[in-house]
């Protein structure tokens, strides 16, 4: 087994806040948040974007499933695919759901049960015919999933909350850090202490610096210059620029990607069916 064959990450959904498909979106995707991480022979999913109907439907074949699902937070654009994952209706799978940004307010269960509620759905999560497991944590444990695996979560400044995870197995690692609004001048220490080191660093870079500045702040979003000065102080090794703004159509991108990688050389946009390995 070479480097990289038993860890790898691809992106389903890359785009931020509402799915913006179209021909000025179709290089990096029009999909919202959804990776999928192989881990150890694990299968593990982060969000539910709309990108997750397309994994949901590349995955049928791999039943039964024994995977799981953590979620960043519960806002529309990082759930509003959950019903539409077709192994959920595979009875011989299994998935645990996992959630550390409700504070014990409310339940993960509760929240799925909201978001699936006539007149918005028209059927609730229990029409589901795979195992679900509901598990509610608190940003900032560690989780052991499986033997061999842990994941470090840290609490982000997001509206509602959200959670930042640090996915570590065989001395490699991979951060996915989004929903986030950084400070200016101010870095965030849950965001260095949880990717100090890291060989990948996803993080949410909707904006530049320039229009967070002008028309963003307290929007929850962070930006790709952010992101850089987290990384070089954090030590980590590679960028992936992640949950971008539906504004911002493929040759936008493409400009930033270049000042990306003149800033941070080897960091990359994610893009619909981007795989990486750490
Ligand atoms: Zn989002
Ligand atoms: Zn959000």
């Amino acid at each position: 087994m070479t480097r990289g064959d038993d860890f790898l990450v691809r992106f389903w959904g890359v785009r931020g806040s509402i799915a913006c498909p179209g021909p000025a979106t179709a290089r990096y995707g029009g999909n919202t948040s959804s990776i999928e991480v192989r881990c150890a022979g694990r299968l593990i999913l982060f969000d539910a974007g709309t990108g997750i109907r397309n994994l949901g439907s590349a995955l049928l074949a791999e039943a039964p499933l024994d995977a799981d699902l953590f979620f960043t937070h519960t806002h529309f654009d990082h759930v509003c695919g959950l019903p539409f994952f077709k192994p959920f209706f595979q009875p011989q799978n299994s998935f645990r759901l996992w959630a550390g940004h409700l504070g014990g307010r409310m339940t993960l269960h509760g929240v799925m049960r909201g978001l699936m509620m006539a007149p918005l759905f028209p059927v609730p999560p229990e029409v589901f015919k795979a195992r679900m497991e509901y598990r509610d944590f608190a940003a900032g444990a560690t989780l052991t999933p499986a033997p061999g695996i842990r994941l470090r979560t840290a609490a982000l400044n997001h509206p509602d909350g959200a959670t930042g995870y640090r996915i570590e197995h065989g001395g490699r690692s991979v951060c996915y850090v989004t929903d986030t609004e950084h400070v200016p001048g101010a870095p965030d220490a849950n965001v260095l202490s949880l990717i100090a080191g890291a060989d990948l660093v996803i993080y949410d870079c909707m904006y530049t610096d320039e229009e967070y500045a002008k028309s963003y702040v307290g929007w929850g979003h962070s930006t790709w210059q952010e992101a850089v000065r987290l990384c070089r102080a954090a030590k980590a090794k590679r960028l992936v620029v992640f949950h971008h703004d539906p504004d911002h159509d493929d040759d936008r991108l493409d400009a930033i990607a270049r000042e990306v990688e003149a800033a941070m050389p080897g960091a990359v946009l994610a893009r619909e069916g981007l795989t990486l390995a750490p």
